[in-house]
């Protein structure tokens, strides 16, 4: 067969590719594909039937990044992702595409299309609202994260889950953009908003005092193989509808701080936040949706403290895990994490490589500057005073707090 060794696939290949290594369509049907790939990494293609209306999605991983051919990235996060949304698929059911088909010669995914959810960044730009999102993803991330833990899991059973998710060069991306360059931008790549300019040059790049806590949060992120974590869960990788919520794009997966996951969620809420707070011209519009988007934080930080609690005491299976007030303990050191990535996200994708549509997309240039400047204080805030994050209501007080 042609898919015997690796190649990059076009429209083309892919029909073929669908025919021979699927059961979705059979050897005559009439195929059309399209890439929709938006991504850095990936090439993704959607290949359907008309006459049938069947349809799948292919994820092929590219040698190097798209955004910078200086990046170069191992195929091997195609398996990563595979593998993530098969279990992240057994954890928490219902919140993850299913997965047709992984390759490992090809590299690539196959898996459930789905073309009747939107990407919620593009969604919450357009200022619609999801009730279910905070139910949805606080289940999706106390599921995934608590039940690969060491609080639930056999403990050697636990360190081969670790070896099989090592996952160094996507790390080394996110150690980069998230924890070093917006410091200080030895890299030259970050992108800053020029009227911001100086204000970045004084509260990121001078200031010593918050150098060193984001230091000691590099060195957690590097160092505390807690659990299972998807690693990039921003709104980008959400596919949403009013009644469902499915994580895509686990790619950068690997054992992690789970406050990672949950602190990339509320940095991407807070986006929206800012989005809607520069644009929408009506102002009761504007004060509902913006209510709606506080009201989402504080609902997905105080659900997963109230599901983490039930959930440990259902699964935790150490010994130690179970000493009065460890509970406790383990959730407030999950919670200063959090905070603390929700800080670092918020800079980083103000002044990093990576920006955000939220924010790069609003037109008044003052107003974005005022957000800008809005997140990274915050964001500093966030960071600096972890430790005082306890409910979702520290979040938003934080943010009201910056304005
Ligand atoms: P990348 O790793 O390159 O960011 P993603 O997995 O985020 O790739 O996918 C890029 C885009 O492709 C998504 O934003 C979405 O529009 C589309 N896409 C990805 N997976 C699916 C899917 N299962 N069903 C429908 N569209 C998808
Ligand atoms: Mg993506
Ligand atoms: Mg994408
Ligand atoms: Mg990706």
């Amino acid at each position: 067969s042609r898919f015997d060794t690796y190649f990059l696939m076009n429209t083309e290949d892919v029909k073929e590719y669908v025919k021979e290594k699927l059961d979705i369509f059979d050897a005559h049907a009439e195929l059309e594909a399209k890439e929709i790939g938006d991504g850095n990494l990936n090439y993704v293609y959607k290949v359907w039937e008309e006459a049938t209306g069947k349809s799948v999605i292919v994820k092929q991983a590219g040698p190097e990044a798209r955004i910078s051919s200086d990046i170069k990235v191992s195929t091997d996060r195609a398996r990563i992702e595979a593998e993530v949304l098969m279990k992240e698929g057994e954890l928490a059911p219902g919140f993850v595409p299913k997965v047709y088909k992984y390759d490992s010669v090809m590299s690539c995914c196959s898996m459930e299309d789905l073309s009747d959810h939107v990407i919620m960044r593009t969604a919450l730009i357009n200022h619609r609202k999801f009730p279910l999102f905070a139910d949805h993803i606080s289940t999706f991330m106390v599921n995934t994260l608590l039940l690969t833990s060491d609080v639930c899991m056999e403990h050697k059973e636990k360190k081969l889950e670790v070896k099989k998710y090592i996952n160094p060069e996507l790390c080394e991306i996110t150690e980069d953009l998230v924890y070093t360059e917006p410091y200080n931008d030895i890299a030259k790549r970050n992108n800053v908003f020029p009227p911001i300019k100086d204000f970045v040059q004084k509260e990121l790049y001078e200031d010593k005092k918050l150098h060193l806590e984001v230091a000691k949060c590099k060195f957690e992120f590097m160092n505390n193989a807690q659990a299972l974590i998807h690693g990039d869960l921003h709104t980008g990788s959400i596919f949403i509808t009013e009644e469902s919520t499915k994580v895509i794009d686990p790619e950068f997966a690997f054992y992690g701080p789970m406050g990672y996951d949950i602190g990339n969620v509320v940095a991407n809420l807070l986006f929206a936040w800012h989005n809607a707070n520069a644009t929408i011209e009506n102002e009761e519009e504007k004060a509902s949706y913006l209510k709606w988007l506080e009201d989402t934080v504080v609902d997905t930080i105080d659900l997963f403290i109230e599901k983490y609690n039930k959930l440990y005491d259902e699964k935790v299976s150490d010994y130690m895990a179970k000493t009065e007030g460890f509970k406790e303990w383990y959730l407030d050191t999950i919670l200063r994490d959090t905070a603390a990535v929700a800080g670092l996200e918020t800079i980083r994708r103000t002044v990093g490589l990576a920006n955000v549509k939220d924010i790069t997309s609003i037109k008044d240039e003052a107003k974005r500057a005022r957000a800008e400047k809005v997140c990274i204080l915050t964001g500093k805030d966030f960071i600096i005073n972890r430790d005082r994050f306890k409910t979702g209501k520290d979040f938003i007080d934080a943010l009201k707090k910056a304005l």
